[in-house]
């Protein structure tokens, strides 16, 4: 099974994506871990990822879109991938099917947490005191959430038509959303 988990930032995808993994054995591909990890070196390349991230824009598809290829492509994660912050657009939606179809796999469920403006407002500055992201400090968070809303949200008609979207309320406490997400799992 593939999966794909997606909503605004501060949403609690992270979180969740870690307890699926854990639960289910699978293998969590974040691409916003992976991007900041690249950052931290500092080459080249991490200077031009780090200028993005922390405009609260989206990284060039090319970029992402490498990354994941070399997932889905390793045997080890076969059918076992959570999509975590990948797809953020059309495009990447488009080519996450394609590259899924090149290597014989599907995506099966999509999940959407939804959270208001003013839930992921506070938990972005709490997330701040603790993991010093850089790109969440206020104003870059707002403009992540509205990134999130001019290109992501587009995707959500897409998996609707493809009948793999389940919406999941991301307000209530941590162990809620775990039971509910894992009793969609197992029905699968
Ligand atoms: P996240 O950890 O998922 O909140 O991602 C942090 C930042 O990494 C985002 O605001 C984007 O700038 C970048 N990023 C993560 N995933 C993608 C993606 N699939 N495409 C483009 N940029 C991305």
């Amino acid at each position: 099974m593939n999966l794909v988990i997606f909503g605004p930032p501060g949403a609690g995808k992270g979180t969740q994506s870690k307890f699926i993994a854990t639960k289910f054995n699978m293998y969590q591909l974040s691409t916003g871990e992976f991007l900041r990890k690249e950052m931290s070196k500092n080459t080249q390349i991490g200077k031009k990822i780090s200028t993005v991230i922390n405009s609260g824009s989206l990284v060039s598809d090319q970029i992402v879109s490498d990354l994941i290829e070399k997932v889905i492509s390793n045997n080890e994660y076969r059918s076992r991938i959570i999509f975590d912050g990948y797809p953020r657009n059309l495009n990447q939606a488009k080519n996450l099917e394609n590259l899924l179809k090149k290597y014989d796999q599907k995506i099966d469920i999509v999940l959407k947490l939804s959270v208001s403006l003013e839930t992921i407002k506070k938990r972005i500055s709490e997330r701040r005191t603790q993991e010093k992201r850089p790109d969440d400090i206020e104003k870059i968070a707002i403009k992540r959430f509205e990134t999130y809303e001019k290109s992501t949200e587009p995707i959500i008609e897409y998996y609707k038509k493809l009948n793999l979207l389940k919406v999941v309320d991301g307000e209530r406490p941590i162990d809620q959303i775990n039971n509910e997400i894992s009793d969609i799992i197992s029905s699968i």
